[in-house]
Parts: structure tokens; sequence; C-alpha cells
């Protein structure tokens, strides 16, 4: 018999609250009427605390993806020369993205498991020698677990040129970060929903400054589903252009729900809380991290660095075939190198503990070194300091 109950940790799809699954499950309405311009209302103004934004925010009916390529499609004239911050995986997306429909492509190599070093940024900016419409970066790096210096990033592009756009790919961290769009001087943060925000896939989420809503109207690169003005005259009626998932709408309000009734200050500290602790237990058990500088880590995904990929393999394994434990390997070329643990959106530093002490008994085994209890109470300590 399978005893333990399923703990989803990966760093998205992440478990889903009972009372986002109670909404989402209740009955179907037609998706014109006016049971859900109600729904729709609450959802885009709901978000914008969580986006930090006065803005109401957009709601896409597609996966986190689509949003980091409407992002560009809507900021990007065809001609137009943009960067990439390159830190992993997903700035290799948005690469990816930006490669498939532009020529004027720049990309700025970050090693991956660091955060963007801002004044070298902007040296290579200067020496660039071409007007850059647009800067394109993650918050979080998912595939390495960096939380980039998002707000110190802004500043300095600004200041550098403040008709630059900065875009924000921020699906695996909004929900479980500070951010305020005038603050940082972000012009599109986007997010998906089955990551911090804790609700299944299938929704993707747009926030925008006042600026970045003219530029939409004013590029004139080719895209249908993915123009973003279709969604924002839509949302004046209280709608979408196209059949939303009504359920996931259901879904938003419902997670909003959660978060103003435990604060969004503290769904903050609990996430930043559970990241030191499971830094801490990590170091104990001798488990290499990913990340080095605690300042850049992210809070809602830990990356550790097994002795070797046999290790690597057989926790991976065990943690799922006998403790139901599900967390995840690398990606690109750190697949085969790290294992990642998401610790985003419906997590306790219980849930974290348990992980924790399954990887104690593991190593105890696999090691000969007797690893019992070495996590668990540094984690605790951490934890008691700090709850
Ligand atoms: C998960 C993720 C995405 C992609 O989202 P999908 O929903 O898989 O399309 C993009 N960026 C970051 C930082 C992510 O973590």
């Amino acid at each position: 018999m399978q005893y333990y109950q399923p703990l989803l940790l990966t760093p998205g799809p992440t478990p889903v609250p009972n009372s986002i699954m109670s909404a989402i499950q209740l009955p179907m309405v037609g998706h014109r009427s006016k049971d859900f311009e109600d729904i729709a209302d609450e959802a885009f103004k709901g978000l914008k605390p969580i986006f930090g934004t006065k803005n109401e925010v957009l709601i896409l009916t597609s996966s986190g993806t689509s949003v980091l390529e409407a992002s560009m499609l809507n900021i990007v004239n065809p001609d137009d020369h943009i960067v990439i911050i390159v830190s992993g995986a997903f700035g290799n997306r948005f690469k990816q993205i930006a490669e498939t429909y532009y020529k004027n492509v720049h990309v700025y190599d970050v090693t991956w498991g660091e955060a963007v070093d801002v004044n070298d940024f902007i040296k290579f900016l200067k020496q660039l020698n071409h007007r850059v419409t647009a800067v394109f970066s993650q918050f979080c790096e998912t595939s390495t677990g960096v939380l980039h210096p998002v707000h110190e990033l802004g500043h300095a592009l600004k200041n550098y040129d403040n008709s630059l756009y900065f875009v924000v790919d921020g699906v695996s961290c909004i929900g479980a970060v500070e951010v305020d769009l005038i603050k940082d001087k972000i012009d599109v943060l986007v997010s998906g929903s089955q990551k911090a925000i804790m609700l299944p896939p299938g929704v993707a989420f747009v926030a925008y400054s006042d600026r970045a809503k003219d530029r939409f109207a004013e590029v004139t690169t080719p895209r249908f589903y993915l123009d973003l003005n279709k969604y924002l005259s839509s949302q004046e009626q209280n709608s979408t252009p196209f059949t939303p998932n009504v359920a996931l709408f259901r879904g938003v309000n419902a997670y909003v729900e959660l978060v103003k009734h435990e604060g969004l200050n503290h769904v903050i500290k609990r996430h930043y809380s559970i990241r030191n602790a499971l830094r801490t237990a990590l170091k104990s058990l001798d488990l290499e991290l990913l990340v080095k500088d605690d300042s850049y880590a992210s809070p809602t995904v830990t990356s550790f660095v097994p002795k070797d990929k046999e290790e690597l393999t057989y926790l991976k394994d065990q943690l799922k075939s006998r403790f139901n434990i599900t967390i995840a390997g690398g990606q690109g070329h750190l697949k085969g190198h790290i294992l990642r643990i998401g610790h985003m959106g419906k997590v306790s530093p219980f849930d974290i503990l348990s992980v924790v002490s399954a990887i104690e008994i593991l190593l105890t085994e696999s090691r000969n070194k007797n690893y019992i209890g070495k996590g668990i109470a540094q984690f605790m300590e951490v934890i008691k300091h700090e709850s």
C-alpha cells in the first residue's frame, strides 16, 4: 500500500488547494453571460495586488509560454533591435521565440546559476551601437532557481534609456515575491497559473504599464490569438475575445480569496522562510547548492547538486517510489547534474520538512554515513526564528 500522500514538489504544476478545486468544479456558465462577466470582473481586478499594478490584469486561456510570446509580439516591431537575457532554459525560450519572429536579436548570456550583473549588462547595452527597443528577462529562472535583481535592473535600464521597454517573465515567482510595476520600472510582467499562483495549468496573465498599453496599439507585428489589444477591449466589457477557461477564472477568484485571507505579505514571507530553511538543511546534508549567493536564491525553487549521476537518479527515483514525493531534474545542460525542489503556492514548512527527512534516509543508506535528524534540525532552527 502506498500510504504516503502524494507530494508534488515540482516547479510547476503545484498542489492545488481544496477551495480552488471546489470553485473550479462549480456548474458551467455560458461565457457570454452576466454570470461570467461578474466572474471575469472579479478576476481581472483581484490579481492587481499580486502583480503590483493599478491596471486590470489580462487573462489568456493558454500556457505560460503564450504570454512570453505575446509580450514580445505586442511590444516589438519587425525591424526593432531587442536584447534577451539568457540565464537558463526559460531565457532560451524567450530567445527561441525572438528568433522565430525577429532578425535583430541580441543575447546577453549569464552563467546558469548566477544572477545578471546589472552594471555589466548596461556596459553590454552601450557597446551594441543599436537603439534597443526592449529588454527581456526572467524574474525567477526556474531551471536554475535564481531570482534576478529585477528592481535594480529596471532602474539601471531606465537610467540608461528611458524609452526602453522592460519585459519580465514572472511565471515561476509571481504570487511569492514583492513586485510593483511602477517602482520596479517594469512595462510588461507575465505569469502562468500552475506555479506560485497554485491553480491547475491553463491560463496565463499579462500585467502592463500605461506606456506598454499604448505601445500594444502601435506595434505592427502580425498576431491574432495573441493580439493583446483584443483582450484589452474585451476587458472593458468584463469579457474575453475567445472562449475562456471559465473554470480557471473562478479558480483565480478563489486564489485571490486565499491570498487575502493569509495576507500577501505573509505569503511572501512564508516562501522566503521555506527557502532559507531548505538551503540550510541541504547544506547540512553535504549537498551543494547550485545558486551560491543567498541573496539571489529564489523563494520558489531550490536546485542542488548530488554527488554524482548515480546519486541523483537514486534520490529522484526513490523519493517517488518510496515516499510518493515528486521533485524535478535539471533542464538543458544541467540535466543529469542537478535536482530541483519546487516550494511555491500551497506549501507549508512541514511539507518541505518531509522531503528533507526522506533525503536524510536515502543519503544515510547510499553514503554509508548517518544523516538522520541533521537536515530537519537545521530546517526547524530556521523556521523557529521565522515563523
Ligand atoms: C514554467 C515557465 C514557463 C512556461 O510556462 P508553460 O506554462 O509551461 O508554457 C515560462 N517561464 C518560466 C520562468 C517558467 O517557469
